[in-house]
């Protein structure tokens, strides 16, 4: 099995539609989280290979890319988003091994990478501007236009997903992107650049800068000629990107973490909850920005959710990405010591049931058994902070007030659902809940490609995904005219 992309060298950056090595000529090794062995090594760029990807992305810009009409950009992302579709093995394979997902789970992300290319081509020439009513003898309108070049840095739990829904958008809208990926995971951001040069992408539209965040990633950011930049990650880095892009005065979207909650009021349809309540939170290692990470359930149904959620997590196992268990490894050593350390501070709570690794699992894997808490007051870590591990605190409520008061009880504001067949108060929580976006009777809504994704809070602030998105990549210009 190979983990080559195509036939495209991983230590290289593409940069004006050609595969290059780094400037410094540096390399870092791309771990496989399922048995801690080197998979590759990729480039170390910096500093200078973002100049030469700025400089080759405003040549795009302000040349062939810039000029394309919106059918012809919706064309070629048409053409990407079938390229996509037809390497589905390949893809999948680079992200499970890349990423640690399980088989299936990286092939659903393919899926989802086709969709966005699909979505935002079709898109790409529907957005228009509008006509003002003005003074007599004016006629007013405006026009969405590009921002110019845009700076994209992801991370590495969904690398296709989010590169789909920020790239998709920002080429359907005639910016020219810079794409820094993960370190830990970024074999599919190369794919996707050389099925983008299949696609007939014009040389420059997309550049692809690995390396560390520190060093191509801040680069990135601080550029002087970036018109916009797209963040995914952690809370701590938004803080440093949005500092960064202040000093430019650049727009930025920021998709941060969450500690988004599920609440499962007593005439719930339960066993159609179940499936949700536990995917939800194991789901990609629980490495998932939308993780729903607290469980709220009102006193009258509380034993009964506890009991089978047990049973659920008892059937639960952890083995290595390509045996396509339920959940695969952590993605690194390093976010496996950090899910231990809150594990730890754990302790003193009650495990209601744990999934098991599987026997057979290689020693230098990063994994972490899925497991349940409960006894957990709403103010506990384990209910307050981020783990982004396989770990879910059930908390009883008693009313819908108590209910809406723990839910909004962080400093996260990403997503929620709400379980009930009670239609009062589905509108009054959907309206209530601090959440980017709120799922009545399910959750994830089957990942949405077409819907407006975003947090508040902590979570970071602007929206991508759906047609909104294409907004957040244009800017707005009014034209007066006045004809007498
Ligand atoms: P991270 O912030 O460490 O890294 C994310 C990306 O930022 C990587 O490409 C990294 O190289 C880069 N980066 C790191 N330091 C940088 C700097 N100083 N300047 C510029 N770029 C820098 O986050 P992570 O550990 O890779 O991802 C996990 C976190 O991301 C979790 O908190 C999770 O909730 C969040 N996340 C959010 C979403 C979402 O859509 N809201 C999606 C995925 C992950």
């Amino acid at each position: 099995m190979t983990v080559q992309p195509f036939d495209v060298d991983p230590k290289h950056c593409l940069i004006a539609g050609e595969w290059h090595p780094c400037a410094s000529g540096e390399t870092l090794p791309l771990l496989d989280p399922s048995d801690g062995s080197t998979l590759c090594e990729i480039a170390r760029g910096g500093p200078d290979d973002i100049d030469r990807a700025v400089a080759a992305a405003r040549a795009a810009f302000n040349g062939p890319w810039g000029r394309a009409t919106a059918p012809e950009r919706g064309r070629v992302l048409q053409k990407l988003g079938a390229l996509v579709l037809e390497n589905i093995d390949h893809l999948a394979e680079l992200e499970a091994r890349d990423v640690g997902k399980p088989l299936s789970q990286a092939r659903a992300d393919v899926v989802a990478l086709a969709r966005y290319m699909e979505f935002y081509a079709g898109a790409a020439d529907k957005l228009h501007g509008a006509t003002i009513p003005y003074l007599d003898g004016y006629t007013v309108y405006t026009l969405r236009e590009a921002h110019g070049v845009t700076g994209h840095i992801v991370p590495w739990n969904y690398p296709m997903q989010i590169i789909g829904r920020s790239v998709g958008a920002a080429l359907a809208t005639g910016n020219a992107c810079v794409l820094k990926p993960a370190e830990e995971a970024c074999l599919t951001a190369l794919a996707f650049g050389e099925l983008a040069r299949r696609a007939g992408l014009p040389a420059g539209a997309l550049n692809i800068v690995p390396g560390l965040g520190a060093e191509a990633g801040a680069a990135l950011t601080a550029h002087s000629d970036v018109n916009h930049l797209s963040f995914t990650g952690s809370v701590g880095t938004g803080r440093l990107v949005q500092q960064s892009a202040a000093q430019n005065l650049v727009p930025v979207t920021l998709e941060l973490g969450g500690k988004s909650p599920q609440l499962v009021f007593d005439d719930a349809d339960i066993d159609a909850a179940l499936p949700f309540l536990v995917n939800a939170g194991i789901q990609n290692a629980g490495q998932t920005c939308s993780a729903s990470s607290r469980i709220l359930v009102q006193r009258g149904v509380y034993a009964q959710v506890v009991s089978k959620m047990a049973e659920r997590y008892a059937a639960l196992r952890a083995g290595p990405a390509m045996a396509d268990l339920a959940v695969g490894p952590l993605v690194s050593a390093r976010q496996k010591q950090i899910v231990e350390g809150f594990l730890a501070k754990g302790a003193d709570l009650t495990r209601i049931a744990q999934g098991t690794v599987v026997d057979d699992a290689p020693a230098g894997g990063a994994y972490v058994p899925p497991t349940l808490f409960e006894g957990v007051s709403p103010d506990h870590t384990l209910a307050q902070d981020e783990i982004f591990g396989p770990v879910q605190v059930i908390i009883p409520f008693t009313d819908e007030d108590e209910a809406r008061e723990i839910a909004n009880g962080t400093a996260y504001g990403l997503v929620a659902s709400v379980w009930t067949r009670d239609g009062g108060r589905q509108m009054r929580l959907a309206k209530a809940l601090r959440a980017g976006q709120v799922f009545l009777n399910n959750y994830g809504a089957g990942g949405g490609v077409e819907l407006p994704f975003g947090g508040s809070g902590l979570s970071g602030h602007g929206r991508e995904k759906g047609f909104e998105a294409l907004y957040g990549f244009t800017s707005l210009k009014t034209v007066a005219a006045y004809h007498g």
